[in-house]
């Protein structure tokens, strides 16, 4: 069929004859009359059912919404007229339940240097399956063992000493972005609690804050588990130990009560009577521990002045007057206190 005119430079729809803007041999309403985009009949995303997780390009597990992956797919599935290019496809919100959503989508192609969109009624699958990560998480993985310990430490009072930093383990692992970010199995032993981590490097960015934040002593042992394409495959036990006196504890020194402010190798004390300040080496055989910051009891204050706090013994309920420790500027309803050779001692 003749498509040039006889003055050559005009084109004319092969079609129609119409001398409207043609588009490769047709004018635009002949072009629409075709099928410029072939979607597939149905697509499937995969979703992890436990952390929602989105099968992406088939090979890796992301987390990204379910939509964006239904639009890749379609792209990728759709066949389109040659005059259609760049076609791109717009895929609205929906819950990704399990089964075939129908989800009016959007095909946008460039056809001619103009955006064109037609929409489509695609079914989308929605296919529940476990990512790797998740699976190895219920069939208890796990790369190393953070065993968190004090010295002397029964497993009776393990959670509640070591509550603080058991939530610091949860939290570090909550915000990794490891894919290998979860806690297989966690218990309570002599000595503290065991933490099972499914990332080796993860487990050893959590011994390294207790090492930066509370002056443990972290030791990293090995052992081999079997061999992956010929190399021998870890597991690692990280022994973090913490310091026995910890910040809020009291301690006494030649028998004088003292806060600890800080420890790790150098352990800094504050006197209650005085406000000054000591710092010595945690296994001075001066040094006696005489409660722990969670054993510490709060009691009512009645009144107190410059020097003194009057408050009630919390064993016999009877007002008695303190020395008030000259760092507390402030005194609210109720303050700290502890027993020690059998005087109460405001902290
Ligand atoms: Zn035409
Ligand atoms: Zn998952």
């Amino acid at each position: 069929m003749q498509c040039f005119s006889a003055w050559g430079d005009i084109l004319f729809c092969v079609e129609c004859g119409s001398e409207d803007k043609v588009y490769g041999h047709l004018c635009k309403n002949c072009l629409l009359s075709k099928n410029l985009i072939t979607p597939p009949d149905y697509i499937e995303v995969h979703v992890c059912l436990g952390c929602a997780r989105v099968l992406s390009g088939g090979s890796v597990w992301k987390k990204m919404a379910h939509e964006d992956e239904a639009a890749t797919v379609l792209a990728a599935a759709s066949k389109s007229h040659v005059e259609a290019k760049e076609l791109r496809w717009e895929v609205p919100s929906f819950p990704a339940d399990k089964g075939e959503h129908r989800v009016l989508c959007t095909a946008i192609s460039m056809i001619g240097g103009e955006e064109l969109a037609i929409d489509f009624e695609i079914g989308i699958r929605i296919r529940f399956q476990q990512c790797q990560s998740c699976s190895r998480q219920s069939g208890d993985y796990y790369e190393s063992i953070i065993q968190l310990r004090i010295d002397d430490l029964s497993v009776k009072d393990a959670e509640i000493e070591l509550a603080e930093e058991s939530a610091l383990v949860f939290k570090m692992v909550e915000e990794s972005s490891d894919e290998n970010a979860f806690i297989s199995k966690c218990s309570l032993v002599k000595g503290g609690m065991d933490f099972y981590i499914g990332s080796t490097p993860l487990a050893r960015a959590i011994a390294n804050k207790f090492r930066n934040r509370y002056g443990a002593i972290t030791t990293e042992s090995p052992s081999i588990i079997g061999m992956k394409d010929g190399r021998d495959m870890y597991r690692f036990s990280i022994a973090v130990r913490l310091p026995t006196h910890r910040e809020g504890d009291v301690v006494a020194l030649d028998k004088k009560i003292h806060v600890v402010e800080s420890s790790g190798k150098i352990i800094t004390l504050k006197n209650v009577s005085n406000g000054q300040i000591v710092r010595l080496s945690p296994d001075a055989p001066t040094l006696k521990p005489v409660a722990k910051f969670h054993e510490l009891k709060d009691v009512v204050v009645v009144t107190h002045d410059k020097t003194t706090i009057q408050v009630l013994d919390p064993d016999s309920m009877v007002a008695v007057t303190l020395r008030k420790p000259p760092y507390l500027t402030k005194i609210g309803e109720t303050v700290p206190v502890v027993r020690y050779d059998n005087v109460l001692y405001v902290v």
